[in-house]
């Protein structure tokens, strides 16, 4: 039987950041995923903070940014609004499939990966594949939301989530623009520039009432033409939206990304947490000392998911109305701290 230092179940972005840092400590590792390309299907919209990029470690090669983002507004569908102009770049835009396949193949030189392989079940060491048994010292699962391996979540845990990508120019003020609303309960609408041609129009929400996203975006489209655009592409998903687990590690097994719900549930971006987490549990691994990765998460992941949990909870406590008390009271806000705020997100 094959046997590794560590065998890692997916490569998205928790994944390959694993592999990252278990090939920068000289590892013998492999990633394994059941689907038959890199970045294929697009998962995310890609959307970043640069703070956060900067300070985990993201990659920031321009070959792998489709916009970059110095406007954002945050609105209601009432009119209510906090918008904030820039005299720099405070987030950008990865275009997706290249940025995972900047992950897997150039960040740090090609990782080993393995594609069309399905882990069926993992039984102590053993790692059982569709193409054969391996085995492995340190587990990291790394596969996404509602995987086989993963906590099934409920209805109020978790965002469906649409997006189509439009023809459309860029906008003229902002190119990042979050609507809430009562139509999309828990989420917001999200309109972020793409390129010069097209636009990323999306719905996120809690699927308590039966409507379909693609319902919700075309009610939304209708109420606020400026996003009305001809669709050129279109992804769906899943985002966990809960509290971040309190345990990420059992014996030499590992949990990261969405998974764990390493999602910023202000804004639903749960790349950096996946980033995160993931070099940490790769890292973690690399030394033999699960301890590591359990008390990075103690000590910085969990507390700043977790700050964002909470807000959003207020946020959403009482529909858009709660974000609208947000909204005035953050009118009180210098507009240093209001910037500096809303840019960190
Ligand atoms: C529509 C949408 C828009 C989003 N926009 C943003 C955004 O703008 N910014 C942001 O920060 N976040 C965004 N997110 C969230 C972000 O994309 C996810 O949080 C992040 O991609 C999770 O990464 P991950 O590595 O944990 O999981 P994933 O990227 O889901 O990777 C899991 C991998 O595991 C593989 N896998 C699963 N089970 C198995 C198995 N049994 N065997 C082998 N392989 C397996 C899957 O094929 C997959 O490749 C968005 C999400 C959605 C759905």
């Amino acid at each position: 039987m094959e046997k590794f230092d560590a065998v890692i179940v997916g490569a998205g972005t928790a994944g390959l950041s694993a592999g990252i840092a278990l090939k920068r400590s000289r590892k013998n590792y492999v990633i394994l995923d059941r689907k038959g390309e890199i970045g294929l299907p697009v998962r995310s919209t890609g959307a970043v903070s640069l703070m956060w990029v900067d300070r985990i470690g993201m990659p920031r090669d321009p070959k792998i940014v489709s916009s970059e983002i110095s406007g954002i507004s945050f609105r209601t569908d009432s009119g209510k609004d906090v918008s904030l102009q820039y005299d720099r770049p405070v987030g950008l835009v990865y275009d997706f499939t290249k940025y995972e396949k900047f992950l897997a193949d150039e960040m740090e030189g090609a990782l080993n990966y393995r594609l069309k392989t399905s882990v069926n079940f993992v039984e102590g060491s053993v790692v059982h594949t569709s193409d054969g048994d391996i085995e492995a010292d340190h587990i990291i699962y790394a596969a996404g939301p509602q995987s086989a391996f993963g906590r099934k979540l409920g209805k109020s845990e978790a965002l469906v989530a649409y997006e189509e990508t439009r023809e459309l120019p860029p906008r003229k003020d902002f190119q990042m623009v979050l609507w809430f609303s009562d139509l999309v309960p828990g989420g917001y609408v999200w309109d972020f520039a793409e390129s010069p041609t097209t636009r990323k129009v999306g719905v996120c929400y809690y699927p308590l009432k039966a409507s379909q996203p693609k319902a919700v975006l075309d009610e939304f489209t209708r109420r606020f033409p400026e996003v009305d655009g001809k669709m050129q592409h279109t992804m769906a998903h899943q985002i966990p939206l809960t509290e971040p687990a309190a345990t990420v590690v059992n014996g030499k097994s590992y949990y990261t990304g969405d998974m764990v719900n390493a999602v910023l549930n202000t804004t639903a971006g749960g790349l950096q947490g996946a980033f995160w987490s993931g070099y940490s549990a790769g890292i973690a691994a690399a030394k033999n000392d699960p301890s590591y990765y359990q008390k990075k998460w103690d000590e910085e992941i969990r507390p700043w998911l977790m700050k964002h949990h909470r807000l959003h909870g207020r946020m959403h406590r009482k529909g858009v109305r709660s974000v609208e008390k947000l909204m005035t009271l953050s009118k009180l806000m210098p507009m240093s701290i209001k910037k500096r705020v809303f840019g960190g997100l």
